[in-house]
């Protein structure tokens, strides 16, 4: 995997500096993006700018995507000028957003009918994990097409094969239940304890200290504290992934309680039009839920 020209779809938050790293260990970068914004970042960065996804996967030894929705990626591999439309036979194919595992498997049967072996590789990480190259990428795919993709997915992160097309995706899905859960529980231990007159910091030195200590707590909690609500992860695609979570779970006949109480809760999120603040701000819907506002620290 030396000096491959790869197509890369979508170069927001996570996509940018993912392709960086690419460029940076040697490999040419060639770009499509529908905003003129990001646009102009992949153009600053050196990559080379095309305006299709065809085009970008005709130049192309392997494409990599990174777009927000199932039906974005249904739109950049099998829509006009998609990716398949552009791409050579044995081109290898990676879709790297969170998206359906029941979309996965489509887009994948659709690339093996075209001659191109496809693997999903959700991340998870964020977008310092995505800027220092520290992901931890969730694979599906069959174990040679992964063992191919192994040095570009070592240039990002680390890769785990996680089984067949698709399990990449499932796998991301379990990730975002339990960080939802994590949120939420986080959001309620704050909330009881301002109800109460506990401050939010001494809620969360003491939780962080025990049983309770969660990954989620100790890099969000303190951020809460002081109202900052900035993204990292933003709720609305916490949201979309809450969705996925129930579409896969009404797919494969899982009963997920927990995570339909998490949607709603995140619905209440982008009905408040607080869709773009960080997924942390759930907290936002439990101090309106209770009529309590956590007391923020200067
Ligand atoms: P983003 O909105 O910042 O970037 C997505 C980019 O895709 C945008 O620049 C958009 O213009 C482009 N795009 C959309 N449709 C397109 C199309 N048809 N053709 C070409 N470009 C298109 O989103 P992001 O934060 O980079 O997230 C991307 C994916 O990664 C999502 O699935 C998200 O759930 C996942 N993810 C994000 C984070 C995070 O912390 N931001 C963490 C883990 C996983």
């Amino acid at each position: 995997m030396a000096n491959k020209t790869i197509g890369f779809i979508g170069l927001g938050i996570m996509g940018l500096p993912m392709a960086g790293h690419l460029q940076a260990a040697g490999h040419t970068i060639v770009a499509f993006d529908l905003s003129p914004k990001a646009v102009a970042l992949g153009a600053e960065a050196g990559y080379q700018m095309v305006d299709s996804c065809q085009a970008a996967a005709a130049k192309a030894d392997v494409v990599i995507s990174m777009v927000p929705d199932s039906p974005d990626v249904e739109k950049v591999y099998l829509g006009e000028n998609g990716v398949l439309a552009g791409a050579r036979k044995g081109t290898l194919l990676i879709d790297m957003s969170t998206i359906s595992p029941v979309t996965a498997v489509d887009v994948a049967k659709a690339a093996a009918d075209r001659g191109c072996p496809m693997l999903d590789a959700p991340v998870s990480g964020g977008d310092v994990g995505a800027r220092e190259a520290r992901l931890s990428i969730m694979v599906g795919g069959e174990p040679e097409v992964f063992e191919q993709a192994v040095p570009l997915f070592a240039l990002m992160g680390t890769p785990t094969l996680c089984g067949p097309s698709g399990a990449g995706q499932t796998v991301k899905a379990c990730n975002q239940i339990q960080v939802a859960m994590n949120f939420v529980g986080m959001a309620e231990a704050l909330v009881l304890g301002a109800k109460a007159g506990v401050a939010p910091e001494i809620v969360l030195k003491v939780l962080s200290g025990g049983y309770a200590q969660t990954r989620v707590m100790d890099v969000r909690g303190p951020r809460i504290v002081k109202g900052d609500y900035a993204p990292g992860f933003r709720a609305r695609f916490h949201y979309k992934d809450l969705n996925i979570i129930r579409e896969a779970a009404r797919a494969y006949g899982a009963s997920l309680p927990a995570s339909a109480l998490a949607h709603e809760l995140f619905t209440a999120m982008i009905a408040n039009d607080w869709g773009d603040l960080d997924h942390s701000a759930v907290v936002k819907v439990i101090e309106k839920l209770s009529n309590c506002e956590l007391p923020v620290e200067d």
